[in-house]
């Protein structure tokens, strides 16, 4: 085994790590961590350090680490055939049973799923659809976007153009011109402190519906939203917001696709947000949970509405262009199946549900009360925290986005539980892996109470 140091000294010269602050990683700053092994929600590294992954990786290793179920499929696809493509119609068992598996658990009006390796992908799949689609109809004009501002889509230039966080566009020269942001469903910076949260929903869907009047109806293909943004906060809808919003695409004849990426398997309490929320997608993209991690694999799972119109379009101009070489691959569908089976096997989604209620309940009644904290809120098995100099006013402190990534930093120190300062603002999030306890929720309750002593008093 090679030593720490010299592991470290080729990281650090060698590593283009994403998502880092590149010359103080070169510089020998900035956190710095090797990891070794994994066991249920702990993660190790190779100083033996055991940590509780309040995050799951990046929200995406819902059963859990060390699964050994899903580590024999992957080995045994592996032997029997590593890879080979899906284009003119080849498949392998494991991939045409995982898609099978997933029109099972998906809503009722789905019909394809069209795989890839990642949520980024698996977006800009779906927008080239939806521009085919119009094509298909005859609607070449009709081919913008509308995303929500603090909604995150992924990386790509189409995707990263979607994410409405400054940080992904920021001297990337996105977004690009076909994407539109709308207000973002964040009812805690509501305009007035008297909204309900029914005229919060209603005043969304206006300003919704004011956009499309001002682009023209005639020029927009689609809207993509997270049924709970994610990576903008964990912020859960307003009640009545996906109503509205629906309501509002149906009559400007724009489709709805569903980001259930962090969402989907069970994240919420539900096999999918959209199910959660009564939201009637046209395309909904999967990935993350659809093999926790195990493999890269993502979807887009696309409605029988959308598919009868791709096929006519496939009629005119032969094969669909649209391809990845790593498409459908094998050793990620195998670890798919696997891994929806042990979803089910263990109650995973029940206990999200659960479990994540216990664990929002306890952060409550343990921070709730606290000057800094403006607000707690969750869903199913994301919890998150946003912490404000002034719980009356709302306002953020001084120099913003400090205190986050310092209590993600205490956490961590003080009690090895990991948590996600979030982007933008200062919000502590927490989306541990599905199968999470009770006394492991009592663990991470107990190092935030200790971390916030910490840093704010
Ligand atoms: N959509 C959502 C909602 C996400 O949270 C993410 C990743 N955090 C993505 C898309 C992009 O997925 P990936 O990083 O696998 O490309």
């Amino acid at each position: 085994m090679l030593r720490n140091d010299q592991l470290e000294q080729w990281d650090r010269e060698n590593f283009f790590h994403p998502s880092t602050h590149l010359a103080q990683f070169a510089r020998g700053e900035g956190a710095e961590r090797v990891v070794r092994t994994g066991s249920g929600v702990y993660i190790e590294d190779r100083d033996g350090n055991k940590l509780l992954d309040g995050f799951a990786g990046l929200y995406c290793v819902n059963v859990g680490y060390g699964r050994p179920e899903i580590a024999e499929a992957i080995a045994e696809q592996a032997r029997e055939l590593a890879y080979y493509h899906a284009y003119v119609g080849h498949g392998t068992e494991a991939s045409i049973t995982l898609a099978k598996m997933i029109l099972d658990r998906a809503p009722k009006n789905m019909s394809k799923v069209y795989f890839g390796l990642g949520g980024s992908d698996a977006n800009e799949t779906n927008i080239k659809l939806v521009w085919y689609y119009n094509n298909i109809r005859g609607l070449p004009q009709k081919k913008k976007i509308i995303s929500r501002w603090r909604g995150y889509h992924g990386s790509g230039l189409m995707t990263g153009s979607l994410t409405g966080l400054e940080l992904f566009h920021k001297k990337f020269d996105l977004p690009l011109a076909q994407v539109i942001h709308t207000e973002a469903p964040y009812y805690y910076r509501r305009p007035d402190p008297a909204m309900t949260e029914e005229a919060f929903s209603a005043w969304c869907a206006a300003e919704l519906e004011q956009l499309i009047e001002r682009e023209g109806a005639d020029t927009i293909a689609a809207f993509i939203g997270e049924p709970v943004l994610g990576t903008g906060g964990i912020v859960p809808p307003p009640k009545g917001y996906w109503d509205a919003i629906q309501k509002v695409l149906k009559k400007y004849d724009i489709l709805l696709i569903a980001d259930e990426v962090v969402t989907g398997f069970g994240r919420l309490g539900t096999m999918f947000g959209s199910d959660h929320y009564g939201i009637e997608a046209d395309i909904i993209t999967i990935a993350k949970g659809l093999t926790s991690a195990y493999a890269p694999l993502s979807g887009s799972i696309v409605s029988d509405k959308v598919w009868k119109v791709l096929e006519q379009g496939t009629d005119e101009n032969g094969a669909i262009g649209h391809g990845w070489t790593y498409s459908a691959h094998p050793i990620g569908a195998a670890a798919g199946v696997a891994n929806l089976k042990l979803i089910d096997e263990l109650g995973l989604v029940k206990n999200a549900g659960e479990t994540g209620a216990y664990l929002n309940a306890a952060m409550r009644d343990a921070l709730g009360d606290h000057a800094n904290v403006g607000e707690i809120r969750g869903e199913g098995m994301l919890c998150a925290i946003e912490f404000v100099s002034d719980r009356d006013s709302r306002a953020g402190f001084e120099q913003p986005g400090k205190v986050g990534p310092a209590l993600a930093t205490a956490l961590l120190q003080q009690d090895n539980v990991i948590a996600r300062a979030m982007p933008q603002g200062d919000i502590l999030g927490f989306a541990p892996p599905l199968c999470l306890s009770r006394d492991e929720a009592d663990t991470i309750v107990a190092a935030t109470v200790k971390a916030v002593k910490t840093v704010l008093g």
